[in-house]
């Protein structure tokens, strides 16, 4: 074997040591590039390093992604504000900045069924997830069950510490279903517990003044968990017709003055 060849299986060894996969495969490549081009030592390790950066940068995307557990693969451009004009648009861009994560601002999408409250959620927690930020996604329902689950089986710490290490926590439909007095502390808890520190964007079709009635009527917790909730936070009361309605009506319409359906219809 050849002092170069040694060299280079030395190289091979040290990137393989080093968890380096993708430096390893582009070397041989990269190493006739460097001699073809006549590159400097500097250039071609910037080259060299760049092929791990950008896999590195690929794997973390794609386990965010995972992690995250977003359902729908919604994004704000599919997003129609025109449906929603009572929406702040100005607002929801804002949000899509994401500057609201740095001092761990939360986010609440107020109104009734179908005016698109999971689906700008989603859009945040997407742009939060291609940001590079810990983002999860969870109903009100089944973080009460995930933590009553842990309680019965020793896991309560470690679980509430789940639900408070994401950058942004999801939490959607909250009020969906009233909530008993062991799932609402448990909700408080995760709100206490991320108070100051971490986002949580919060779906409910519950008015402000109503969220009492969730809380098994304590008004205490209801109170308290707002004062947490809003203390630092965008309010976005989404009031128009369900989008799903607009389709079902659109459709009607056309149905009822005998034009066909075609396509670009909603
Ligand atoms: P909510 O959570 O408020 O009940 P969703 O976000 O689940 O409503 O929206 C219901 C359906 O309508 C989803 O398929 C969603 O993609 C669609 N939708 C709602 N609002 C809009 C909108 N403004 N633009 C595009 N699609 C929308
Ligand atoms: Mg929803």
């Amino acid at each position: 074997m050849s002092a170069t060849d040694s060299l280079y299986q030395s190289i091979r060894g040290q990137l393989a040591f080093l968890r380096m996969p993708a430096a390893a495969e582009a070397l041989p490549g990269e190493l006739d590039h460097a001699m073809a081009k006549k590159i400097g030592h500097s250039a071609f390790l910037e080259r060299l390093l760049a092929h791990e950066v950008t896999a590195a940068a690929e794997r973390r995307r794609t386990s965010l992604e995972r992690f995250g557990r977003l359902p729908a693969p919604w994004r704000l451009e599919d997003f129609d504000f025109d449906a929603q004009p009572g929406l702040d648009r100005a607002m929801v861009h804002e949000l899509a900045s994401l500057r609201f994560l740095e001092d761990a601002t939360n986010v609440l999408l107020i109104g009734p069924p179908g005016v698109g409250k999971t689906m700008l959620a989603v859009c945040l927690g997407r742009l939060s997830i291609e940001a590079g930020y810990r983002t999860y996604y969870t109903t009100a329902a089944e973080l009460a069950a995930r933590l009553h689950r842990a309680a019965l089986e020793g896991r309560w710490e470690t679980t509430l510490r789940f639900f408070c290490n994401p950058r942004l926590l999801i939490v959607d439909e909250v009020g969906y279903l009233p909530m008993a007095q062991e799932a609402a502390a448990s909700l408080f808890q995760v709100v206490s517990q991320r108070y100051l520190k971490g986002s949580i964007c919060l779906t409910t079709n519950l008015s402000v003044g109503n969220w009492g009635r969730v809380f098994a009527d304590d008004q205490f917790v209801a109170a308290a968990m707002l004062d947490r909730l809003l203390h630092r936070s965008v309010v976005l009361n989404i009031q128009g017709d369900s989008y799903r309605m607009r389709q079902h009506r659109a459709r009607a319409q056309k149905l009822r003055s005998g034009k066909p359906e075609h396509e670009g219809d909603r």
